[in-house]
């Protein structure tokens, strides 16, 4: 549920509620004014009706003496009016009654005191107000009802409720739509910052910042900006931490460069303990590769790696990679499957780096009698796919989206003692990126593990081109691969 969904029904339930609250109580006070009203116009009646009558005493016997005009006075404004004894016998009724000897209200003829209720007669609501009258001495002669429909009450009452829950509704509906539209513009800054700052993950650029043109100085502004000075303050410590590693690594390699150097002059001096002479020299040799390693990284961070644009064929390259490999390949089987002709536009050292660091990482982690397979296939969509395989140790699901990260090993004491720091698939992912691919790494445990290289065929102009490039110039050979799509082109 988005936010502005979720304020926009907190807006409309509120106010559902408030006007629900308010239209019963409306409703229900309506309803008991107008009752209200009807009881005391026709209490008045009961009462005018008492006051009319006459109280006769003959020897210990009272007699009630009532006029019938009295009784028939409000007839003409649909007043029903009955008069009855006090041992419950009828006495009188009016005309718009006719004969109807039933009491309007039968249960109020038992109280000794006034009362009002509303009862069903006929199918139609009457409300029915009882008057006790008393002698003067306190005696209960009898009863007078007065009755009126209740329809026109409920006529208002009915039609105050359509009102109501019209009223309501539309009410709701517009804040709905208001409250919609509102938190829609209230909300739509926080929608560029979020699309911003995807944009800055993706392209994994910290220089980009959010638009803060048309954002108001509300609390969403403020985000926003609080945001571009946390960005601000990350570009700035990411390019002091580039720049140290790229100085870093550069200031590393001349002296490394030196001790390499005069170990081979000692060497060739003779007197030093040979021993110790291999020791500083392979470590050396060690430490100026992760030098070069560190240096490319910090290179391809900065923007500043130099980079050869010219077409490359890759299964020439496979070839090349798998001769130059198989020195490594210690009692492990390194053969190549499938292979397709495919041609990018890229760096052919970089691509031959990334190879080699593919097939020395499944080297190094398949024991003696497995096998390590290269294989190059193109793809639909206008992709190299660049396959090795091996038979290996293989790496836990757990741990496959973190073997790209720079100095992640998986068993760290395993693949030290192997010579690895941890750099060489950051590498190669790298190299893929910077020539427009990208790298997948699928394994199941003790089942091995494959590494895929997608990238990117060159368009089939360049190809054609670098084979009559190569084809007029005799001093140059011209690569198998590009002869044999000469041809077919
Ligand atoms: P390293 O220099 O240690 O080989 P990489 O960046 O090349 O560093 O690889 C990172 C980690 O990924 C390795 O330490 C290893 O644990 C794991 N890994 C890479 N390739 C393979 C493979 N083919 N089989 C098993 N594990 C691998």
């Amino acid at each position: 549920m988005t936010l502005r969904f979720r304020l926009t029904l907190w807006y409309s339930a509120v106010l559902a509620v408030i006007i629900l609250l308010f239209s019963s109580v409306v409703y229900g006070l309506t309803g008991f004014t107008l009752v209200t009203q009807v009881d005391v116009s026709l209490r008045q009646t009961a009462k005018d009706i008492i006051n009319k009558s006459q109280i006769r005493r003959v020897l210990d016997v009272q007699f009630l003496l009532i006029q019938q005009q009295e009784v028939n006075r409000f007839s003409s404004q649909r007043v029903y009016v009955q008069v009855w004894r006090a041992n419950g016998t009828w006495v009188a009724n009016s005309d718009n009654l006719g004969d109807y000897q039933q009491p309007l209200d039968p249960a109020a003829l038992q109280r000794d005191h006034g009362s009002a209720g509303a009862v069903v007669n006929d199918g139609s609501r009457l409300r029915v107000v009882t008057e006790p009258i008393f002698t003067t001495d306190g005696q209960l002669l009898g009863y007078v009802q007065a009755a009126a429909p209740l329809d026109q009450v409920d006529l208002v009452k009915s039609a105050l409720l359509i009102v109501l829950v019209s009223g309501g509704l539309a009410a709701v509906m517009l804040a709905a739509v208001v409250g919609w539209l509102s938190a829609n513009r209230a909300l739509r800054p926080l929608d560029t910052i979020t699309q911003t700052a995807l944009q800055i993950t993706r392209a994994d650029d910290l220089s980009r910042r959010i638009p803060l043109r048309g954002v108001p100085k509300d609390e969403v502004g403020r985000l926003a900006q609080a945001f571009n000075d946390t960005l601000e303050r990350l570009e700035r410590l990411f390019n002091a931490q580039r720049r140290f590693l790229a100085d870093v690594s550069h200031e590393l390699r001349t002296p490394l460069t030196t001790i390499r150097g005069n170990v081979d002059l000692l060497r060739r001096m003779g007197g030093a303990d040979p021993d110790s002479l291999d020791a500083i020299q392979s470590e050396a040799e060690r430490m100026s590769r992760l030098v070069g390693d560190l240096l490319l990284l910090a290179q391809s961070d900065a923007g500043t790696l130099p980079l050869a644009h010219d077409p490359v064929e890759l299964d020439t390259l496979l070839l090349e990679v798998l001769r130059e490999a198989q020195v490594l390949a210690s009692g492990v089987q390194l053969t190549i499957g499938e292979i397709d002709q495919a041609v990018v536009i890229g760096d052919r050292d970089r691509l031959k780096q990334l190879l080699l660091n593919l097939v020395s990482n499944a080297l190094k982690f398949t024991p003696e009698g497995g096998r390590v397979t290269l294989g190059l296939a193109r793809a639909a969509g206008n992709w190299a796919r660049l396959v090795v395989t091996d038979t290996g140790v293989g790496i836990p699901p757990s741990e496959l989206p973190f073997i790209f990260e720079r100095f992640y090993r998986v068993d760290k004491a395993r693949t030290r003692s192997a010579g690895g720091a941890g750099l060489g698939l950051a590498i190669a992912q790298r190299i893929a990126h910077v020539h427009g691919g990208r790298i997948e790494a699928m394994s199941a445990e003790a089942g091995g593990s494959t590494f895929c290289v997608w990238l990117p065929l060159a368009p089939e102009r360049v190809i054609v081109e670098a084979a009559k490039l190569t084809d007029t110039r005799p001093n140059l050979t011209i690569p198998a691969g590009l002869k044999k799509l000469r041809r077919n082109s």
